[in-house]
């Protein structure tokens, strides 16, 4: 019998996942055993989904916006990081039972564990190789949690900086971090930055609303930043593959880390969850940058 998996979220139709995933499955010969579709699923629609997940015995789901936290009430047992991080974006059905895990910080810790060993001081033959590290989140919803969490499991101190003051205090407490003011940010003298911020996304709107929309702003969250080649951006938007983030810490010489990335690291932990099998990176690598 296949086994299903889905994205469930709205809008789900710009997702690679189902891509990622299905590539996955083919280069480990999974392809007859596993298929991963996208499911639009509504806030109102969000029970019956979840019910369906049950009476259809769907294997694994994978959750987006909106419905990471809304998600936790109706499953039956919740692993421990995303109890923590109050965020859960990926359900295994075991059996009818279902259990909620968090694999976005995982996301995030991954490839920033790799560039800080391998990239870091790239180029840089004049570093001092005890320059402590510290980070720069910028937002304070989901995604910077994720951050928290991922620079808290690497020992990595942290600040976190959001337009609304209470959110960012929230995130910082929560995860052992400070806080800067958003009109400071720039000035931050961080060696990693970590954008969660969805400004610099791409629109694939072209209303008169879109065109305000700051999100879709070609600028940098950090216009006035002097990036260095001793720096990290992670940016951990995936379409466009490059933002003005990107761009900006590029030119100054820093090291960057994409969005997609990221996508593929939480994916990766997924795959691991639904199928029990070790995944093939290079392969999920390749359906995420060949796009
Ligand atoms: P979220 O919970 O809505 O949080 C967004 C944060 O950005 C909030 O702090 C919000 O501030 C702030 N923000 C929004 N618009 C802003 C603006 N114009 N100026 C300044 N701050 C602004 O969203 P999320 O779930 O954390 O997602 C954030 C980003 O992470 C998205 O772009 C998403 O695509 C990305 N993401 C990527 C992956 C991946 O696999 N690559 C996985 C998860 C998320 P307020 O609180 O003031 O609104």
């Amino acid at each position: 019998m296949t086994s299903i998996c889905l994205i469930i979220g709205d809008p789900v139709s710009h997702s690679l996942s189902p891509r990622m995933h299905n590539a996955a499955y083919r280069a480990v010969g999974l392809e007859s055993a596993f298929v991963y579709g996208a499911a639009r699923v509504t806030t109102a629609q969000l029970p019956d989904a979840i019910a369906a997940i049950r009476t259809l015995g769907i294997r694994g789901v994978s959750v987006t916006m909106p419905h990471k936290e809304a998600v936790i009430t109706h499953l039956d047992s919740i692993d421990p990081s995303a109890e923590e991080l109050g965020a859960v974006n990926t359900i295994v059905n075991e059996r009818g039972v279902l259990t909620g895990y968090n694999t976005d910080w995982y996301g995030i810790a991954k490839p920033l564990a790799q560039a800080i060993g391998a990239d870091f001081w790239r180029g840089c033959a004049d570093a001092p190789s005890t320059e402590p590290l510290n980070a720069l989140i910028l937002g304070a919803g989901g995604a910077a949690r994720a951050a928290a969490f991922a620079l808290r499991s690497l020992n990595i101190p942290f600040s976190v900086t959001a337009r609304t003051d209470d959110r960012a205090r929230d995130v910082a407490i929560r995860f052992g971090g400070s806080t800067l003011s958003w009109d400071a940010r720039d000035t931050a003298s961080a060696n990693i930055v970590i954008n969660t911020t969805p400004i610099g996304m791409q629109s694939k709107e072209t209303t008169p609303e879109a065109a305000q929309d700051e999100r879709y702003s070609p600028q940098s969250p950090l216009p006035h930043r002097q990036w260095h080649p001793r720096n990290i951006a992670f940016e951990t938007i995936y379409a466009p593959p490059e933002t003005p983030f990107i761009v900006a810490a590029r030119a100054g010489g820093a090291s960057v880390i994409l969005g997609g990335q990221m996508l593929l690291w939480q994916g990766v932990r997924q795959f691991e969850l639904f199928t029990e099998r070790e995944a093939p990176i290079e392969s999920m690598r390749g359906s995420v940058e060949k796009r």
